[in-house]
């Protein structure tokens, strides 16, 4: 059983992020790029099942800037096989990068497609839905816990006010949470190792896809900044305060 997992190049969790002084963005230039946390969680699921033996091949996929393939380089570290990076300069919208993916599914006939939840740039958490709606495959959405069996896979996925329990029928499209594993961190000789992993370029031209953005972005602003707190002497003071102050109570 193939399993596929896209991943996406995004701003280091830990980065501080910048808006650029134009509002048309934010700053990437310098900065500290890495795996959308997510799909590190949706690699390490799938190495899982190869190790398993569930899995026969996982393929890692990016979409995005020829860059992306460090972060492919990264899968492949963590035990992907091989990658495949489907170039573009294009700002990429969900619609676009589903579309790609579909391509990519009907290429390589994978049974499994694990995405994370939501890339961290963009909190976007459309890509998963928006590609097993094209390929009208079965989703299992925010899973934190995967069995596969029997030509399906059970999930759990983690909804408001507790746990669903789905069983899917293959193939199908997941897309992780954060509860599901623990990645790990690649090893040094893992690393070497993965230099010599195939990585196959693509464009979005070579799948037929127009990835031509929809939406236009009118600006980017920062959040507005917190202002200082205060400290209160007593508990009657802060109900003052909450009642005739801030009047939330
Ligand atoms: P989003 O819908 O943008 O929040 O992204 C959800 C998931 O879709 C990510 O965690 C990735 O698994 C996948 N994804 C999004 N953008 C890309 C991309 N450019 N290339 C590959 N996978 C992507």
């Amino acid at each position: 059983m193939k399993v596929l997992v896209p991943i996406k190049r995004v701003i280091d969790a830990n980065v501080k992020v910048r808006v650029k002084a134009d509002k048309s963005g934010v700053e990437l230039t310098n900065v500290k790029m890495a795996m959308n946390p997510f799909c590190e969680i949706a690699v390490e699921q799938a190495v899982r099942l190869k190790e398993a033996g569930t899995a026969s091949e996982v393929i890692a996929v990016s979409a995005g800037v020829a860059q992306s393939q460090e972060t492919l380089r990264t899968a492949l570290a963590m035990g992907a096989d091989r990658g495949i990076l489907i170039q573009s300069d294009v700002a990429l919208e969900p619609l676009a990068v589903a579309k790609l993916l579909k391509a990519v599914v009907e290429r390589e006939s994978p049974e499994l497609v694990i995405l994370g939840k939501q890339a961290i740039d963009g909190d976007n958490n459309q890509t998963g839905q928006m590609l097993a709606a094209l390929l009208g495959w079965a989703q299992g959405a925010f899973i934190s816990k995967l069995e596969l069996a029997d030509g399906a896979a059970k999930v759990t996925r983690e909804v408001d006010g507790g746990l669903e329990n789905l069983s899917l029928k293959l193939p199908a499209v997941v897309t992780v949470d954060l509860r599901l594993n623990e990645p790990r961190y690649a090893s040094l000789p893992n690393i070497m190792k993965a230099k010599k992993k195939p990585i196959e370029q693509l464009t979005p031209e070579d799948l037929g896809v127009d990835v031509a953005p929809r939406l236009e972005v009118l600006e980017v602003v920062e959040p507005p900044a917190r202002k200082a707190g205060i400290k209160v002497e007593s508990v009657a003071d802060l109900l003052d305060k909450l009642k005739n102050e801030a009047k939330v109570i």
